[in-house]
């Protein structure tokens, strides 16, 4: 008999079975399922209190405003952060907006990014500006010559993704960061909500002025983003909503801001779900081991192994296993619809794997030419599992392929 991961007995979805048939979840790059911790501490909230934070004085309100910022110093202290440079948002997406919109530049602003970037940390930034993009190489590594000459145009911001959610490649962002700082004053902002999840990062020895990241990819509930900001940098940025919740006075000529990071999230926040991130930080402090990073390590070749052996299947990144996370893009044959090829995976195999251009279209466009089947695993999946992956998939590919050659439909 198979020996599963221990702590797949924690995530009560992986019981799920469809048709008799067991799950594998190889989706993690979109979302982590949670483990029983998070879900009991949002269940609490729900059963024992329910009211809102920061707007009463009674005692159950006050009680959900504790384990709220209990929750925000959890957080924070994970990424070796003040509390008050941590921001509570809903997603990555809203915390990158945060800050494009929030330095107000003005429109010929020069912005520096990276080709790999998800359309999160693409899109906010040509609307703030005028953003030029560092190429990447065959492997998707940044094309550092190309990034330098880039920085030689002094620009205002910086827009760097830790680790790609295509390729899976982790840049080396100290480095980069350190090009930055000595080559002009931008502002650096991080996309981290794929590194995050598989490493620890200390914001401090990153030395970026803005870090975002998404809880619902490392094991915690959705609707809670975190956007990390210095606290000279926070000082900088205008809100992006105001109303309720962010504000110590108001009077019929105007108002007076609370003190970050209350200014910053006007509105009732996602209050158990944050709770639960709590919960979710712990649980992955508590799997930071060695064993743990040795399975990852497992998952990863596994992942790259199965892909560059294989006819047929090309992989979109590094044939190694060298600074990535356990992450695979693969691209079948043109005529192969990509899409079709991952629900007969759901099912017929049980395997959930995304297909598409995974938000980050300009990168998949360019390196793999159409759409790409992503497989990604965390910590509770086994190298069993990619291997009934693959194996599902030359099953797939050994009907469609022939029939694909055809011109045929399937299905
Ligand atoms: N950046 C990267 C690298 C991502 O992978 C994602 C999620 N796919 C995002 C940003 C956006 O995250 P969210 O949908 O939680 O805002």
């Amino acid at each position: 008999m198979t020996v599963r991961h221990p702590c797949r007995s924690d995530f009560p979805a992986l019981l799920r079975e469809f048709d008799g048939q067991t799950i594998s979840y190889l989706d993690n790059a979109a979302t982590t399922l949670k483990p029983r911790p998070v879900i009991q501490a949002v269940t609490e909230y729900y059963e024992t209190n329910g009211a809102n934070i920061h707007r009463g004085k009674h005692r159950l309100s006050e009680e959900a405003s504790d384990a709220y910022e209990a929750a925000r110093v959890v957080i924070a202290r994970h990424l070796g952060a003040a509390a008050n440079e941590v921001v509570l948002v809903r997603n990555t997406t809203e915390a990158l907006n945060l800050v494009a919109a929030g330095l107000d530049l003005p429109p010929d602003a020069y912005v520096v990014g990276c080709l790999d970037a998800h359309h999160s940390q693409m899109l906010p930034w040509r609307r703030a500006g005028r953003l030029e993009m560092a190429r990447v190489d065959a492997h998707g590594r940044i094309d550092r010559e190309h990034f330098r000459a880039l920085l030689r145009g002094r620009p205002r911001v910086v827009a760097l993704t830790h680790c790609s959610n295509v390729t899976g490649v982790v840049h080396p962002v100290a480095e980069l960061v350190a090009e930055v700082r000595a080559a002009c004053d931008a502002v650096i902002v991080l996309d981290a909500a794929q590194s995050l999840p598989h490493r620890r990062v200390d914001v401090q020895e990153l030395d970026v002025d803005f870090m975002a990241f998404s809880m619902h990819k490392m094991l915690g509930p959705t609707g809670v983003g975190v956007l990390f900001g210095r606290s000279a940098q926070l000082a900088r940025l205008r809100p992006l909503s105001v109303g309720g919740g962010m504000v110590d006075w108001v009077d019929l000529d105007g108002s007076v801001d609370r003190r970050i990071p209350y200014t910053f999230e006007a509105g009732t926040p996602a209050i158990a779900s944050i709770i639960g991130s709590a919960a979710a930080v712990r649980y992955l402090e508590a799997q930071d081991t060695p064993q743990q990073h040795q399975h990852a390590e497992e998952l990863c070749a596994a992942l790259v192994g199965g892909a560059v052996t294989r006819p047929g299947v090309r992989l979109i990144g590094p044939p190694d296993t060298t600074d990535r996370i356990a992450l695979a893009s693969l691209r079948l044959d043109d005529r192969i619809p990509t899409g079709e090829v991952a629900r007969l995976l759901s099912d017929s195999y049980g395997c959930m794997v995304r297909s598409g251009h995974m938000c980050a279209q300009p990168l998949v466009s360019g390196t793999a030419g159409g759409e790409v089947l992503r497989v990604s695993a965390y910590l509770y999946n086994d190298v069993a599992e990619i291997e009934g992956f693959y194996q599902a998939l030359d099953e797939l590919l050994s009907w469609i392929a022939p029939v694909a050659a055809t011109g045929e439909k399937l299905s």
